[in-house]
């Protein structure tokens, strides 16, 4: 009877242990690759092990256990089983909701047209950086980028159209930038790069190669009749610096829009910066 016993416990932890095994490997399978996954991949190697030596340990000693007292192994075992596959159940709990939360903190930051930042991850930004170029005394530069006369493609083509050139537009834009750029949708057609550590000279340099690339660029799409459009832009480009006079983000936004609006007035296709 005893001996019946301690079979069924230790067959029964090595069932928890497979069960175990099996929310690991979900585990893994979720991780990207990493520290992280291997070590993860490492203990569901030190399972197996342990499964393996449950089932040595219930063939060596097949049968002979008697008294009440040789049960003690086995239960320490079962107990090892149900630490492990609480652990396994745990971490793959806390995973999921880790997952779940920073995709939910993505989509809440994203513009799901074009994929960058959106409004609100913006201005976070523009707090933070404002903040940084104030204490440091560091330069900071912003750019708004705004189609110049959109409204023909979107009457010319569709608004579908529209939709596929300000996505194509984002990857030149995004071809451009460098990694230290943040590349948000302002709104609408409107753009907003905001340039750490850049002076105004040369950010209005990247703006004349973002406006000049922009230019050149041949946006060429399919309508839904499958007929080939070759479609060109040009942008109009404000861009403000943080100095002594534009000393608030407010301020920094208006001067950037203020540029582009003249931008727009003196004919569109053009940067334009300095003082508003
Ligand atoms: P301007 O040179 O003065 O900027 O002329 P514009 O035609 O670009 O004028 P404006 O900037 O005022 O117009 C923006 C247009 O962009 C109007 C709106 O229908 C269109 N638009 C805004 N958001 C979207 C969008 O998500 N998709 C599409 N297809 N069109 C959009
Ligand atoms: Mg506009
Ligand atoms: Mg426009």
């Amino acid at each position: 009877m005893i001996a019946l016993l301690a079979k069924g416990i230790v067959f029964g932890s090595t069932l928890i242990l497979i069960s175990a095994l099996i929310k690991v490997w979900q585990l893994v399978g979720q991780l990207p690759s990493g520290l992280l996954r291997t070590r993860w991949s490492a203990m569901m190697a030190l399972i197996v092990l342990f499964m393996l030596g449950y089932l040595g340990y219930i063939g060596v000693f097949w049968g002979r256990h008697q008294v009440l007292l040789d049960l003690i192994v086995p239960s320490i075992f079962l107990l090892g089983a149900c630490f492990v596959w609480l652990t396994g159940v745990l971490s793959l709990q806390t995973a999921m909701d880790v997952m779940r939360v920073s995709r939910l903190e993505r989509e809440t930051l994203t513009d799901p047209l074009t994929g960058i930042f959106n409004r609100r991850y913006l201005d976070r930004r523009l707090h933070e950086e404002t903040a940084v170029a104030r204490r440091y005394g560091r330069p900071l530069s912003v750019m708004l980028l705004d189609i110049d006369h959109f409204k023909r493609i979107n009457d010319g083509y569709g608004h579908q159209i529209g939709d596929h050139v300000l996505s194509a537009l984002v990857e030149v834009v995004a071809g451009v930038l460098r990694e230290s750029d943040i590349f948000a949708r302002y709104g609408g057609e409107e753009f907003m790069i905001i340039a750490p550590h850049t002076p105004q000279l040369r950010a209005t340099d990247l703006a004349e190669r973002l406006r000049k690339c922009i230019e050149a660029h041949q946006f060429k799409l399919t309508n839904e009749r499958g007929e080939d459009l070759d479609i060109r832009l040009t942008v109009s480009i404000g861009v403000a610096s943080f100095s002594d006079e534009i000393a608030d983000m407010d301020k920094l936004v208006h001067a950037a829009d203020e540029n582009m609006y003249r931008a727009k007035h003196e004919g569109r296709n053009r940067v334009i910066s300095g003082m508003a």
